[in-house]
């Protein structure tokens, strides 16, 4: 049984956070980048052609992800610290059981995916699209190091809030926060990797047709809003463009 004897402090939770974060993140980041270079599923490549500047320059990269893993991520890990404890999140303790966690990744999912189809969405409002949600949109040919890649205060609404939401609401035991945090880091990778692998568990996640989905908003820019499933692009009409766009690639096949 896996057992945290005592509570861990707020650096302790600031430091294993940021590691547990860099290193699923960068794996993903670097699994998803070597199948693309050596090509090794060439049937699972959503778009086969792309132009090599829909992205942007490599030096943005690091840059962008280090400001927002080092300078938001950090204190914002170190700073959640008391409001967690304070509503009873488990900083120690032995594990919960099985279905506990299944549970709680179920309804951790749920609220992830409503705050941030609705957080998304107003990144979509013209304001705040020029000045903030833009830069994410730089990538239009996917790459899972995307995932990440946002303005600061994008990076707040789109990568932090939905995990915190979900965690302030549910008050699990902290194995399972992290459990969520690197599902979510995959998600997030998968979705903008430009491959829609068979392998991969999200794929069978109800309302969620596919990595292709997001795909879609990145190169079409139109509606799909969702991340972990397409439900609340169902619900709201939203997913209409790219519904047209299947319908349409479906005909040239025929
Ligand atoms: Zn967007
Ligand atoms: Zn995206």
């Amino acid at each position: 049984m896996v057992l945290i004897e005592e509570d861990l402090t707020a650096l302790q939770f600031t430091f294993y956070t940021f590691i547990i974060h860099e290193f699923f993140f960068f794996l993903f980041v670097s699994f998803y980048n070597i199948i693309d270079y050596f090509g090794i599923f060439p049937n699972s490549k959503i778009r086969k052609i792309t132009r090599p500047n829909d992205q942007p320059r490599k030096l943005y990269w690091f840059t962008t992800l280090g400001f927002n893993h080092i300078i938001i991520g950090l204190p914002g890990a170190y700073s959640i610290y008391a409001t967690y404890q304070y509503v009873g999140v488990q900083f120690s303790g032995p594990l919960p059981s099985y279905s506990t966690i299944l549970a709680q990744f179920i309804a951790y999912a749920i609220i992830d995916d409503f705050v941030f189809y609705w957080g998304h969405r107003l990144m979509h409002l013209p304001f705040l699209y020029k000045h903030i949600h833009k830069q994410h949109h730089s990538f239009k040919r996917s790459n899972a190091i995307a995932g990440e890649y946002f303005h600061p205060i994008d990076y707040i609404i789109s990568g932090i809030l939905p995990i915190m939401v979900g965690t302030l609401t549910l008050r699990p035991h902290i194995l399972v926060v992290w459990g969520w945090l690197v599902l979510r880091i995959w998600e997030a990778c998968d979705g903008h990797s430009g491959y829609d692998l068979i392998f991969v568990p999200f794929r069978y996640f109800p309302f969620r047709p596919g990595a292709q989905v997001h795909d879609f908003h990145h190169s079409q820019n139109a509606g799909n809003y969702g991340s972990l499933t397409s439900l609340w692009d169902w619900l709201c009409g939203t997913d209409l463009s790219y519904k047209d766009y299947i319908a349409r690639q479906n005909i040239k096949v025929e």
